[in-house]
């Protein structure tokens, strides 16, 4: 990191203007910063992905300070696969990270773009995707902070690596025994941050002043991990394919201390039984099955009940509500590509921890979540939160179908 910074600093120095016009800056300090600045010849920036200890993956993320009024091209230079510029182009903030939009949807190129920096434009944030850290789940809480105490918890999961306190939350039937229990994670791969939006959304409807959000509130405790790699999400890492294996693969070693507390947690707090366990993913950055919603099927052999599954997956296509629409179709089924046993040599997954140790569950479902574009339609944190109350309203209709 201090070496890239370095660099930066010596290639920004390169690229003042001699005429006394602003200095140019490109550099990693913005929230999950994640960038390594080649050279800067002219208009043009060479830049890279920071894979840090993942194999080849896309996660980006850098500012760039005292572009006012110029065009830069951005080209990224690890060219090895079919990224690492999202399907609409970067997501960028003009704002300080207030908003963010897609300023060159249909404009950007796999490998790169061109801005034009307004007149202002002196502190621009780029993203491969919208970003979702620490402080944007301290805004979800703020938000709610009403149920606080009544219907929403926020505990400490554990301790990270880097010595960080984790959040974990419980919502709904907190303050006595509840008829069912629901866990939902997300960012077991930092850099999915797609799947933190639609967690929140998942979240919401119990706090809606509907009879649904009544019932779940009565009946339903909700234990989600808004953070399954903490310290990858804060430090911008792409957690995917970490070395020796990502948090995804660890639920047999239980090398990272968040693995082993959500295990923990379950067994403790939930005495080792949950109705439903959920965990959310993003996929590649584009093409194929990357630009739809949808769900790795688990192996049958494991699952609690293949019929429910079946039964999700239809209710979701009849009932969902928001832009961001899943087809069943897409699903991958366990042993078609890459969702195989292969996949998991290296260790478990969440899911598949789930499906052997968890007792009494009967939904268990990994989705995708796209970064930019769902069967056509714009990816937002908007959208996303849509579908994360589309999936928990299905969870919702399947547990009152039991009783
Ligand atoms: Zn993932």
């Amino acid at each position: 990191m201090k070496h890239n910074l370095l660099l930066c600093a010596i290639l920004s120095a390169a690229a003042t203007y001699a005429n006394g016009a602003p200095l140019l800056k490109i550099d990693d300090d913005l929230p999950a910063g994640n960038i390594i600045v080649d050279a800067v010849e002219g208009d043009t920036v060479k830049l890279q992905q920071d894979l840090r200890d993942s194999k080849q993956w896309f996660y980006w993320a850098f500012r760039v300070r005292g572009a006012q009024g110029r065009t830069l091209s951005f080209d990224f230079t690890n060219k090895k696969g079919n990224g690492p510029v999202g399907v609409r182009g970067p997501v960028v903030s003009t704002d300080g990270g207030k908003t963010f939009t897609y300023p060159l949807d249909g404009k950007s190129k796999s490998d790169g773009f061109t801005y034009t920096f307004g007149a202002n434009d002196n502190d621009v944030l780029f993203y491969e995707c919208h970003p979702y850290v620490r402080a944007d789940w301290d805004k979800f809480v703020k938000k709610h902070s009403k149920q606080l105490g009544k219907h929403f918890a926020v505990e400490t999961l554990c301790r990270s690596r880097k010595g960080a306190d984790v959040p974990a939350a419980r919502i709904g039937c907190i303050n006595k025994e509840p008829k069912f229990r629901y866990f939902i994670s997300a960012r077991h791969h930092s850099s999915e941050s797609m799947a933190s939006f639609v967690l929140e959304g998942a979240a919401e409807i119990f706090f809606r002043d509907d009879k649904r959000g009544e019932w779940l509130r009565e009946n339903v405790e909700l234990m989600i991990v808004p953070f399954a790699d903490y310290d990858g999400v804060q430090a911008g890492d792409q957690g995917k394919g970490r070395k020796p294996h990502d948090h995804n693969r660890d639920y047999t070693k239980f090398i990272y201390p968040e693995t082993k507390a959500i295990t923990e947690w379950i067994a403790s707090h939930a005495g080792g039984r949950l109705h439903t366990f959920i965990d959310i993913h993003c996929p590649w950055i584009r093409d194929w099955e990357n630009e739809y919603v949808y769900s790795p099927l688990r192996d049958p052999k494991i699952l609690p009940d293949a019929d429910i599954e079946k039964r999700f997956s239809e209710l979701l296509e009849k009932h969902q509500t928001g832009s961001m629409k899943y087809e069943a179709k897409h699903d991958i089924p366990f042993g078609v590509g890459w969702n195989s046993g292969k996949n998991h040599a290296q260790g478990w997954p969440a899911v598949t921890w789930a499906c052997k140790k968890v007792k009494g569950l009967k939904i268990v479902r990994t989705f995708e979540i796209p970064f930019a574009n769902a069967s056509g339609n714009v990816v937002t944190p908007e959208s996303c939160r849509e579908f994360g109350g589309d999936i928990m309203n299905v969870v919702y209709l399947l547990t009152k179908e039991e009783k």
